[in-house]
This record gives C-alpha cells, structure tokens and sequence, in this order.
C-alpha cells in the first residue's frame, strides 16, 4: 500500500496576524488534493488538552509541547497537521523542529500595529487596559523567527497569494505534497 507521508506546517506570529485565516486556506487546498490533514488551533487546544496553562514562560513552552507531541502522532500516520500557535519564543520554535521529523515554520509576519487594528477577538484592548497580562507584543515577548522555512506577509499580500506561495514551496521541496494514490 502507498502510504502518504505527513508533515507538520507550523504557523507562529502574533495574535491576529493571520495563523488561522492562512492555515485554513491551505488545508481546504490539501484536502482537494486528497491529502488527510488536520488543523491544531492554538485557541482551541487552550480550552482541552492545554486547560489550566496559563501564560508563563514555561506554561507556553508546555502548551507547544503538547501541541508538538499530537503533531507527531498525526503526521506520522499520514496527516498534513497545520498548527496555528503564537510560539512566541525561538527555544519553543526549536524545540518543536527537534522532535517533529517533517517540520515546516511558517512566519505569519504582520506589524503589531496592524494586528492590533484587526483586533479580531478584541484581546489587544484587553491588553492595553491591563485586563489580560502577559499579552504576546503587548506585554509578552515575539522573538522574530531567525530561520522560517517560509515567511509571508499578511499585511502586504492577500490570504490567496500566501496560499499559493506556502504550496509552491511544498511542491518544490525534494518530497512534493502531491495527491493520494
Ligand atoms: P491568528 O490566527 O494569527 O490569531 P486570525 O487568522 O484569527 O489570526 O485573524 C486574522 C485576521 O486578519 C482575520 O480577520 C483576517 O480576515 C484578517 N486578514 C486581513 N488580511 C489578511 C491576510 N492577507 N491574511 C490573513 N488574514 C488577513
């Protein structure tokens, strides 16, 4: 039997910056492409098998390390898992790439002002009343990802053309995302 390959996309950048909205746009191309795949939402995770962590540098690095392990179990059964979470620290970015055998980072870049604009839950005039602590740009440290497989921008170019560069670069790659058998 064929079996496909998985891999795990991981997309890291501020609250707002775009994660989620790119995220899905890849994973409904995928799932054209007859790919399984799976989406792991930062948010989500938060409120099940992440609850009760709370904002702490070593809570975060708790949370991203359940969200590694799941990753690894799914993509090692064939999924293209696409992980939507802040990962705001280089120590976390690289912890994940250490034990995920098909690691991809994204780099969801999008400048803080214009996040904050968005503000699409409403959390960054949370964060500047001082209702939500340690807020992720606000009151919480974003280390810039220094090695990014891919990097895009969301406040230059539109959801589709991010889309479109994210599979380009799957195709490219020595192993090509292509279509089940
Ligand atoms: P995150 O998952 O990073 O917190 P979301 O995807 O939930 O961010 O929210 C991003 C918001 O920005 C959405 O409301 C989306 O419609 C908007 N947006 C505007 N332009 C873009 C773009 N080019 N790419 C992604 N999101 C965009």
């Amino acid at each position: 039997m064929d079996r496909q390959q998985g891999s795990v996309l991981w997309f890291t950048g501020l609250s707002g910056s775009g994660k989620t909205t790119t995220a899905k746009a890849v994973a409904a191309e995928l799932k054209a492409r007859g790919r399984l795949v799976e989406m792991l939402d930062g948010d989500e995770l938060r409120a099940t098998i992440c609850k009760g962590l709370g904002f702490s540098r070593e809570d975060r690095f708790e949370n991203i390390k359940r969200i590694a392990y799941v990753s690894k179990l799914l993509s090692r059964n064939g999924v293209v898992v696409l992980v939507s979470a802040i990962t705001p620290y280089e120590e976390m970015r690289a912890y994940a790439r250490s034990v995920i055998p098909d690691y991809a980072e994204i780099y969801v870049n999008c400048p803080l002002p214009e996040c904050e604009k968005r503000d699409v839950k409403g959390l960054y005039a949370k964060a500047r009343s001082g209702e939500i602590k340690h807020f992720t740009g606000v009151s919480d440290p974003y280390e810039e990802p220094v090695r990014p497989d891919i990097t895009i921008s969301t406040d230059a170019d539109s959801v589709v053309s991010n889309c479109s560069k994210i599979l380009k670069w799957l195709d490219d790659r020595p192993r090509p995302m292509q279509a089940a058998h």
